[in-house]
């Protein structure tokens, strides 16, 4: 059957952005307010969100730059972070805490290294019904086997806290996804664009592609045909978070290049293409506008978005940042909510 040439899908969710603090956190709040009604905002600012007092200062900063957008935000679980910390984060409007092991991407030189340093705070993220989400990648491991590596610690998290709900976020490898899906149904796996379309054959295979190295970083096909299987198979454990992580041109153009992808505005487009050439349009809007909200327990955002068959360019440059794909002719197009 022929995929229509337009599709209206409920306005959809990112359920992993980092929107950046200061001057430059305008420009990217606006950009996901165009077409996300919610994004789930990660903590790792410096200095990171971590008390009551700086998570509501930094959602009234967002709230301030894209007044549309509605900001559910994390905290970042800190080593000997206590129980009670992590209830006035609830109190505060929190709905997840973030895991970030020691070093594994940017500003984790405070991440954790000894996962008994962050017990008392898994526990109390579990009593208080809120998320754990999880940067599932082991420090020193080798780089393509950091995330099969940390699985063992999924597994015993999921095992040692029976109703904690975890997110393994940005799930970039076959051994990922297979530990998700293999887990009980409160353990879930956010998926990236870039992760479900592109390979180090991408990054490294012909010339070198900055803007695509992000941690964790692309991997195989067989990683990434894992992925694609799986999500195209509608399985409601996996769903959106773009991982859109600017960084300016020149931090990413350096000797000593940034991690993070600006994958926030042809997010979208590419997924439209994605399960259009796969046949498959109609699930786009589950993996996009309701697995993840189920998952987290909210209703269905209001409100709805088209996605329509036709051809643009995306931008060399947005806001100073070199987004995923720059310059490339895109088959579909998303227009503002
Ligand atoms: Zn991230």
């Amino acid at each position: 059957m022929r995929e229509p040439a337009e599709i209206e899908i409920r306005t959809p969710d990112d359920f992993h952005v980092h929107l950046r603090q200061g001057p430059a956190l305008s420009g990217y709040a606006r950009e996901a307010a165009r077409r996300f009604g919610r994004v789930l905002v990660m903590p790792n600012t410096l200095p990171p969100i971590a008390t009551p007092g700086e998570l509501a200062s930094y959602r009234a900063e967002i709230r301030s730059a894209a007044p549309e957008l509605t900001a559910l935000m994390t905290f970042k679980i800190q080593p000997g972070m206590d129980r009670a910390t992590v209830r006035s984060l609830r109190d505060a409007g929190a709905l997840a805490g973030k895991y970030y092991p020691l070093g594994v991407t940017t500003n984790s030189e405070d991440g954790i290294s000894d996962t008994d340093s962050v017990m008392d705070a898994v526990a109390a993220i579990e009593a208080e019904g809120l998320v754990l989400c999880i940067h599932g990648e082991e420090p020193g491991a080798e780089i393509l086997d950091r995330e099969r590596a940390f699985l063992p610690r999924l597994a015993h998290l999921a095992r040692s806290f029976p109703r904690l709900r975890i997110v393994l976020e940005h799930v970039s490898s076959a051994a990922g996804v297979e530990a998700v899906l293999a887990l009980p149904e409160r353990v879930a796996g956010t998926v990236t664009v870039h992760h479900l379309l592109y390979t180090m054959d991408d990054l490294i295979g012909g010339r070198l592609d900055p803007h695509l190295f992000c941690k964790p970083v692309v991997k195989t096909r067989a990683d990434r045909s894992a992925l694609q299987r799986a999500v195209l198979d509608g399985n409601r454990k996996l769903f959106f978070g773009s991982d859109s992580a600017p960084h300016p041109r020149s931090a990413k153009e350096s000797a000593q290049g940034e991690a993070g992808v600006y994958a926030m505005p042809v997010s979208l487009p590419l997924l439209a293409g994605f399960f259009a050439e796969r046949g498959a349009l109609d699930r786009i809007e589950d993996f996009v506008s309701r697995f993840g909200a189920e998952f987290y327990g909210l209703p269905p955002n209001g409100g709805s978005l088209r996605l329509r068959r036709a051809r643009w360019t995306v931008p060399e440059e947005i806001d100073g940042v070199v987004p995923l794909a720059a310059g490339r002719e895109m088959a579909w197009r998303a227009l503002d909510r």
